[in-house]
């Protein structure tokens, strides 16, 4: 890589905390450099407290942009200058662009969701969603999917402090989108099973499944997968989850891990940076060996 950097190198940061095991530097690096783009992509420990100081940083270094991720994603919002509507919906950026000192901020976790979809020939514009969670992750895909066409989506969540937000999701989708939303609580077990047997699709967006709620999932029984349901976990380490353990007991044929929907939210940074594609199917192929 340090033969791509010059003088006239532009920089794209990624400002989270923590963040140094994020899969990022190495997607855009590996990108820019198949493509011959004379870009490089640093990851910055930035917590809460340095927020102003960071985007003041964007605009004096002249940086394209930068990714945003936890604990920032809704504090950035007042540093900026635009916001895109889907970011606005979702209160929330995981995507900065810098077009001459005025700074727009996106959201591509949305759009990465339905993007890796897509890219298994899957469309689930006019169906019904059942959607567990409503945080960063689930918020994002219920707001892009309700934007997309997705006809009717059911948010389940716990009954914890994301339940207010939950509250939002449902309410906001219902006032902008064409989309009907309803919510529903976790602890209602019969109402879970009937909305996901009702479903084209079931997304998880809890981080249950992962470290350290590995060893659990919000199901159990596979009986309650019908075979032709997509189920979609926003998960990606462990690769295969216990949740996607179910689905393939059940023999669901497209049981997927959140990796798609890393590589496409990347892809479609990338592409609001550069302005070209990001050669996908070769950082897919990075992505994807990595065994987490
Ligand atoms: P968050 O903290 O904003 O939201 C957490 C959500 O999980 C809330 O809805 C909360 O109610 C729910 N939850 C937590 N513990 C639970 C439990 N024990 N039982 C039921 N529900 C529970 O987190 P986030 O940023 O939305 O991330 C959620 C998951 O999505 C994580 O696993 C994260 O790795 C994943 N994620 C994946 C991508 C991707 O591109 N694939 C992007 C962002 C997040």
């Amino acid at each position: 890589m340090t033969e791509r950097i010059d003088g006239h190198t532009i920089l794209i940061g990624l400002m989270a905390y923590p963040i140094r095991h994020s899969m990022s530097p190495m997607m855009h690096n590996n990108a820019f450099a198949k493509l011959g783009l004379n870009y490089a992509y640093l990851a910055f420990d930035i917590t809460n407290d340095k927020l102003s100081d960071a985007v003041k940083a964007i605009r004096t270094l002249d940086m394209r942009g930068s990714n945003v991720s936890m604990p920032n994603k809704q504090k950035i919002i007042p540093y900026l200058d635009k916001l895109d509507p889907a970011a606005k919906l979702c209160g929330a950026v995981n995507t900065i662009v810098n077009d001459d000192g005025i700074l727009t901020g996106y959201t591509t976790d949305g759009t990465g969701f339905m993007k890796s979809l897509e890219d298994e020939n899957l469309d689930i514009r006019g169906k019904k969603m059942t959607l567990s969670g409503a945080g960063g992750a689930g918020t994002a895909i219920a707001v892009q999917a309700a934007l997309d066409g997705v006809a009717e989506i059911s948010i389940f969540n716990a009954k914890d402090k994301f339940w207010d937000n939950a509250e939002r999701n449902v309410d906001i989708i219902n006032k902008k989108t064409n989309c009907k939303a309803t919510l529903h609580t976790l602890e209602d077990r019969e109402d879970f099973r009937s909305e996901i047997a009702d479903s084209t699709i079931y997304c998880d967006s809890t981080g249950v499944g992962m470290k350290p709620l590995e060893d659990e999932t919000l199901v159990i029984d596979p009986g309650w997968f019908r075979k032709d349901i997509i189920v979609y976990d926003t998960v990606y380490a462990p690769r295969t989850t216990k949740l996607m353990k179910v689905a393939q007991k059940a023999g669901v044929t497209h049981v997927f891990n959140g990796l798609g929907m890393v590589l496409e939210q990347g892809a479609e940074a990338f592409k609001l940076w550069t302005g070209k594609s990001m050669p996908v199917e070769y950082i897919r192929e990075l992505l994807f060996k990595e065994d987490k």
